[in-house]
């Protein structure tokens, strides 16, 4: 079957021709296949480039080596990795993946075949991919599309549906269930009736997937369009309840109080406030975990006060909790220390009335100063996951310009291009009060006039001042001071007008 006209040529890299071209021109057919026809079909931009050829491994090998291209082959299924030295590595089509036509015997072991044999006819290779989008083969120079399993047909109406059965495409591989949420979450697609019932009988195989395998699906779900539907869909398949049964923990935990939402649902809902802006993925995770320790931290409040519950130290056993979820599914640490740490900090105190500035300083302390806005866009998404529809109130926005008035630098004699170590050594001065005057009259100059901070200009301005008797220099200096500190609470009171506190 083809479609001339679904393809514009002009979409797809020159490089990515050009290896085609080397194909055909040494009598071999070569199409590109599999997700990046998915993604022209789609008019998205390819993230990576396949090609599959009736050549074997060795004969691939021999076109390329003729040619500029580095040639990689280290896969047993035959894979032929050409390296366009001259593109930046995170091109898309940096490294090209020629694979041959390849069938599939026996699954075994529900992970890979048995056996792989090679092909001579591309309908073969077509038969063994996962889903009817990503079976479809295009050659740019003949124009022609191969789609035998109307793949076109269920990318326009948005369907995943597996080549074949899908009992059988299941249990050969049980990561294509994963695959299949995964590109429901990325693309926004439905499962059909039939992928959709064998998803929710198949789910137990999954338990023969490597953790690697798992993590690198949930890790795209999680940083996906249409993450929040993926994770429902996991757990309406079950799928949830086998890898994160955590969260499954906060269905029908009611939180009482302010609290409309269950604990399930309200970190769903702070998550797809992280998933609309497009945070990063250790604060979309976070958002996701950030109360995942409440149902195992709940007790009756007994009566003390208004609450009906309280989670005591939820916090801290959230952040173990996501730990060990994160640990076993293998996550790379320098992600899963940042999720731990945001989600154990989540519940900083932020009473405008009583916070004060030396605990705003411990909690960037506690997160580090590069991570003290992710808690605070965390703490958004608390906020808009409870149902309060707005996204900083007063109290927020005072501890945003709390922390602002952390970071900044203060003004101080610091800022001065000239210090007492060089006026001592190099400049032969005495050390003493004398040189703390000074320091604060130059400082005074500078604030007024920024560009006069150099040591050029500083350095006779300091033998200047050095004239000076002591009562002269001591006035000006001191005057120079209070100017200093008058400025110092003229820059914090313009951060609170800026941040409206
Ligand atoms: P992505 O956008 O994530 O790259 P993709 O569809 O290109 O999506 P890849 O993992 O790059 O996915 O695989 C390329 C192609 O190989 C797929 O489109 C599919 O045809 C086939 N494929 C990949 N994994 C499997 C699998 N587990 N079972 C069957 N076919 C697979
Ligand atoms: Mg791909």
């Amino acid at each position: 079957m083809s479609r001339q006209k679904t393809i514009s040529k002009k979409n797809i890299p020159k490089n990515v021709l050009w290896t085609l071209e080397q194909l055909h021109n040494n009598g071999y057919e070569g199409f590109i296949v599999g997700g990046c026809v998915r993604d022209l079909i789609m008019k998205k931009n390819p993230h990576d480039w396949d090609i599959t050829t009736n050549a074997t491994p060795e004969q691939i090998i021999a076109i390329f080596e003729q040619t500029d291209r580095r040639v990689v082959y280290e896969n047993n299924f035959g894979t032929v990795g050409i390296i366009n030295k001259e593109l930046e590595k995170d091109t898309p089509d940096y490294a090209i993946e020629i694979t041959p036509y390849r069938s599939e015997g026996h699954y075994s072991d529900k992970r890979r075949p048995d056996t792989v044999s090679f092909s001579t006819h591309i309908s073969e290779d077509l038969k063994r991919r996962d889903f009817t989008m990503n079976a479809l083969a295009y050659d740019p120079f003949s124009e022609t599309l191969i789609d035998k399993y109307e793949g076109i047909h269920d990318i326009e109406n948005g369907v995943i549906r597996t080549v074949g059965n899908p009992d059988e495409r299941f249990s050969e591989d049980a990561l294509r269930m994963m695959r299949a949420v995964r590109f429901s979450a990325q693309l926004g697609f439905i499962c059909e009736t039939e992928t959709l019932s064998s998803l929710r009988k198949n789910i137990p195989l999954m338990k023969h997937v490597s953790p690697e395998r798992i993590r690198d699906e949930f890790l795209k779900l999680i940083d996906a369009d249409y993450a929040v539907d993926g994770i429902l869909l996991m757990q309406k398949i079950t799928m949830l309840s086998l890898i994160v049964p955590e969260l499954e923990e906060g269905i029908n935990c009611d939180q009482g109080g302010a609290h409309i939402y269950d604990v399930f649902e309200h970190n769903l809902k702070s998550f797809e406030h992280a998933v609309n802006k497009s945070y990063s993925l250790h604060v979309k995770l976070a958002a996701l975990f950030h109360d995942i320790g409440k149902p195992r931290s709940r007790r009756k409040a007994n009566g003390r006060g208004t609450k009906e519950w309280t989670f005591y130290g939820h916090e801290v056993i959230g952040a173990n909790m996501s730990r060990d979820i994160m640990k076993r599914l293998k996550f790379p640490k320098e992600l899963s220390d940042k999720v731990e740490k945001l989600v154990r900090y989540h519940m900083f105190f932020s009473d405008p009335d009583a916070i004060t500035l030396s605990a705003v300083r411990r909690m960037v302390a506690n997160v580090g100063e590069e991570m003290i806005w992710d808690l605070m866009d965390l703490r958004t998404c608390d906020r808009i996951g409870t149902g309060r529809p707005k996204e900083k109130p007063y109290r927020l926005r005072k501890y945003h310009a709390m922390i602002e008035e952390v970071l900044r630098d203060p003004i101080s004699v610091g800022m001065l291009k000239i210090n007492g170590d060089i006026m001592i050594g190099e400049m032969g001065m005495k050390p003493g009060k004398r040189m703390g005057w000074i320091l604060h009259a130059l400082l005074e100059e500078v604030l007024e006039d920024p560009t006069k901070n150099t040591r050029e200009y500083l350095e006779p301005r300091v033998r200047a001042f050095d004239e000076l008797s002591d009562t002269e220099l001591q006035e000006l200096g001191e005057q120079a001071k209070h100017q200093k500190d008058i400025l110092e609470q003229e820059e914090v009171k313009k951060l609170h007008r800026k941040h409206k506190v």
